[in-house]
C-alpha cells in the first residue's frame, strides 16, 4: 500500500460542524510555528483574550480559549465548579443537556433535570419550580442553542433566574457565539463555554471558556481537589496570564490559536450586531426556499436558531441518499437528525462565513433537483 499526501476536496459545509472556515483563517493558520513563549506569541494570546471578551460581550478576566474542543470547555466548566455531593439543575432538551447530566454525575454531583421536548426551548417556569423544589441546589446548567434540534433558549432569564436564587450557572455556547445575541455580563451568566468551529468558522479544536469573578471564587474556595489536572483551571490560568512572565502548563496549539485570532479580528470588524443579523437574513432567505419546497421546520418560529435549521424529511424520501447524493453532486454537506431526530430530520447550518448567500442558493437549488 502506498500512502501519499492528503487532499481533501474544496466542501461547503452546511452542518452542524464544523461550518465553512474563513479563506483568510486558513492562511492565517499556515504562519510560520514560533515557540509558544515566545513573546510575539504572548503578546498575540493577550490580544486573543481581548478579542474574546469583545465575542462574549464580557469583562471577565478569566477569558481563554481551552486547548481543545467544545466538549472539553463543558467539561472544563463542571470539573472546576462541581465538587462531589453538589446539587446541580441541568436542563435537558436536546443531546447537549444529556451530557451536561453525565458532566454531572461523573464530577460526583447530583443532577436535577429539567426535560423539554427536543425541538422546544427550556422552559423557564419549569426551571424555576425545580429551583423551588431543591434551594440547596448550587448550579444551574442549560444548553443556550441546542444545536441537536436547532432550539434557543432564553439564557437572559434563566441567567437572571439564577441570581435571584444566588445559583451559579453554566452555559453552552458552542453553536450560539457569534451567530445569536449573547450578552455574557449583561445576562450575568457565570460559566460560558463556546467552541470554534461553528459561528466562529475558525478550525475545529479550540474551546473559547469564560468565568465570571463568582465563578473563580468557587473555584478557589473548592474543598476537594479538581479532578482533571489538564482542565484545572487554577494551573491554567499562571499560563494565560501573569503579565510576561508565563510558567508552561502545556504546549499551546500554536497555530490553531493564529487561526483563531483571525477569525475573531474578522468578527470585530464586522461588527457583533451585523454579525448576527447576517446570520437572520440568511436564515430568512433560506427558510422562504425551503418552505417552498414543502419542508417544514421542528422549532416554533419564535425560537428557531438562524444558524441551524433542522427540518422534517418529507414523506418517503431516503435520508442517507439524499444526503450521500448532496455530497457526491454538488460537494455539498448537510447534517443528519442526531438523537430522537435521526432519521427524521435535517440539520442545515449557516454558520459564520457559511452564513451567505451562495450557500442559501447552493443549498436550495441542490435539494430541488435531489428531491425530485
Ligand atoms: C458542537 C457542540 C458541542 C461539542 O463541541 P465539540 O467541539 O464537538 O466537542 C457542545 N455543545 C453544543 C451545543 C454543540 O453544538
Amino acid at each position: 500500500m502506498t500512502i501519499s499526501s492528503f487532499v481533501p476536496p474544496h466542501r461547503t459545509l452546511m452542518g452542524p460542524g464544523p461550518s465553512d472556515i474563513y479563506p483568510q483563517v486558513l492562511q492565517a493558520l499556515s504562519r510560520p510555528t514560533i515557540g509558544h513563549l515566545d513573546p510575539l506569541f504572548i503578546g498575540m494570546m493577550d490580544e486573543l483574550k481581548a478579542l474574546l471578551k469583545y465575542a462574549f460581550q464580557t469583562e471577565n478576566e478569566f477569558t481563554i480559549a481551552v486547548s481543545a474542543p467544545g466538549s472539553a470547555g463543558m467539561e472544563t466548566c463542571f470539573v472546576n465548579l462541581v465538587e462531589p455531593g453538589d446539587k446541580v439543575i441541568v436542563c435537558r432538551n436536546g443531546v447537549f443537556g444529556e451530557r451536561m447530566r453525565e458532566n454531572v454525575v461523573r464530577c460526583g454531583g447530583e443532577a436535577i433535570v429539567v426535560d423539554d421536548e427536543w425541538g422546544a426551548p427550556v422552559s423557564v417556569s419549569k426551571v424555576e419550580q425545580a429551583i423551588a423544589e431543591h434551594p440547596d441546589a448550587k448550579i444551574l446548567a442549560f444548553v443556550h442553542a441546542e444545536t441537536s434540534t436547532g432550539a434557543l433558549t432564553d439564557a437572559k432569564a434563566l441567567g437572571a433566574l439564577a441570581k435571584q436564587y444566588n445559583m451559579l450557572s453554566i452555559v453552552d455556547a458552542v453553536t450560539s457565539l457569534g451567530g445569536v445575541p449573547l450578552l455574557v455580563d449583561e445576562w450575568q451568566l457565570d460559566a460560558v463555554y463556546s467552541g470554534s468551529q461553528k459561528c466562529l468558522s475558525c478550525v475545529p479544536g479550540l474551546s473559547p471558556v469564560t468565568l465570571s469573578p463568582a465563578a473563580i471564587e468557587v473555584i478557589k474556595s473548592r474543598q476537594a481537589p479538581i479532578q482533571s489536572w489538564f482542565l484545572d483551571q487554577s494551573l491554567v490560568l499562571g499560563y494565560w496570564s501573569g503579565e510576561g512572565k508565563r510558567s508552561y502548563h502545556h504546549t499551546a496549539p500554536v497555530n490553531s490559536l493564529y487561526a483563531l485570532h483571525e477569525s475573531l479580528v474578522l468578527l470585530k470588524n464586522e461588527g457583533l450586531e451585523n454579525a448576527w443579523q447576517r446570520h437572520k437574513d440568511m436564515h430568512m432567505l433560506l427558510r422562504e426556499g425551503l418552505e417552498n419546497l414543502g419542508l417544514s421546520f421542528v422549532v416554533e418560529e419564535q425560537s428557531r436558531l438562524p444558524q441551524l435549521n433542522a427540518v422534517y424529511l418529507p414523506e418517503g424520501v431516503d435520508d442517507a441518499a439524499v444526503r450521500s447524493q448532496l455530497l457526491e453532486e454538488y460537494n455539498l454537506e448537510i447534517g443528519a437528525g442526531l438523537g430522537a431526530l435521526a432519521g427524521k430530520a435535517w440539520r442545515i447550518g449557516l454558520m459564520g462565513y457559511g452564513a451567505r448567500r451562495e450557500n442559501v442558493a447552493l443549498c436550495l437549488k441542490a435539494l430541488e433537483t435531489v428531491l425530485k
